[in-house]
């Protein structure tokens, strides 16, 4: 069971949990943008600033209240701020860490479908996502081009259409729960209403970082939906984890929603067995299966986070000792061109 009610943890949260209910879209809108102020917020000191400030230029800040709430003032180390926080090192040009790492614009048949696996295909639903995530390996996608209109969906469908041995669809982005229910319902919709189409998964991080999101008008058009409903959430230390996500995952549950998680493996936020194991025993405790880890994507502003395979396979090593079978998440790698994720161990 993590520890997470430092007292200074505490005082953000006290003032968050006490103020009226916000609906998910004011908490949305109310995120932090700004990076002086996310510093002056968690209380760093001024030196984390001028990196704060270089690193936003590059990718902006966006931290909402509910998820900030989980990190602990003036701790330059805490594994949430690590994954949110701007800093100078995103300014470095490295050798092999570039803007489209896995090769996305390849395998784009139309606007905002990428179809790199036979049986399933990804639609961009949204270019906006709850949180910006420093290591991000769309942090340069071009969200504004591939975004589908209500007339690139009709064209989606029509690729569908003829492509019958794609069984499953993927809600991605972005984070697809950014995009407003009417729109989601709708798409869900005219998606499932194809006889062909079995699954839909939606990846998303919005339930860990507003739990909020997950109310009675998502819930209104997910439920009746009249195929597996898979939700992969994205969670990285057992931290983010708190009464609020559980909450949230149990409301999924109870509306037939499988919920998975992958996490990505990064330095200073995850990299040790006794985080990997904290953070599958909390997976637990919200009654979520580890699903993925993945190492790194290598894109550019991100290589600060990056651990070798080797370095990688020795922690899942460690980890495999430490925890049941079903809690072990898959350790892969996703190359370009190949037909799925590449297992590392
Ligand atoms: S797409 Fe996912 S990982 Fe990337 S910034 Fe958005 S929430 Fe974070």
């Amino acid at each position: 069971m993590i520890t997470r009610s430092t007292p200074q943890v505490q005082a953000i949260a006290t003032d968050i949990h006490t103020a009226p209910h916000r609906d998910w879209k004011s908490q949305l809108a109310g995120a932090v943008r700004d990076p002086l102020e996310l510093c002056r917020l968690l209380g760093l000191s001024d030196e984390w600033q001028a990196g704060a400030l270089a690193g936003d230029a590059l990718f902006k800040v966006r931290v909402p209240h509910a998820y900030l709430s989980r990190i602990e003032r003036g701790n330059p180390d805490d594994p949430l701020l690590r994954q949110v926080l701007p800093i100078q090192r995103e300014t470095d040009s490295v050798a092999g860490f570039v803007s489209d790492p896995l090769e996305e614009a390849d395998h784009q048949p139309l606007p905002g479908l990428i179809h790199k696996y036979g049986n399933r295909v990804l639609l961009i639903t949204s270019g906006a996502c709850a949180i910006n995530c420093r290591y991000c390996f769309r942090r340069h996608y071009p969200y504004a081009d591939n975004t589908p209109s209500q007339h690139a969906l009709d064209d989606i469908l029509h690729y569908l259409n003829e492509r019958p041995h794609i069984n499953e669809v993927i809600l991605s982005g972005g984070d697809p729960l950014a995009s407003s229910d009417k729109r989601l319902e709708q798409m869900a919709e005219r998606l499932t209403a194809l006889d062909s189409i079995t699954r839909l998964r939606i990846h998303t991080r919005l339930p860990v970082v507003i739990p909020d999101r997950i109310d009675e008008h998502l819930l209104g058009w997910l439920a009746p939906l009249n195929v597996h409903k898979v939700m992969v959430l994205h969670i990285n230390h057992a931290q983010e984890i708190d009464d609020h996500v559980i909450a949230a995952c149990q409301r999924l549950r109870e509306a037939g929603v499988m919920l998975l998680n992958q996490s990505v493996l990064l330095r200073g936020v995850n990299d040790s067995v006794a985080a990997l194991a904290r953070l599958s025993e909390r997976l637990m405790d919200a009654q979520v299966l580890p699903y993925y880890l993945h190492v790194l994507d290598p894109v550019a502003g991100a290589a600060h986070f990056d651990i070798s395979d080797r370095e990688a396979v020795a922690l899942v090593e460690q980890l495999r000792k430490q925890l049941s079978g079903f809690l072990m998440p898959r350790l892969v790698r996703e190359i370009p061109g190949e037909v799925s994720k590449t297992p590392l161990y």
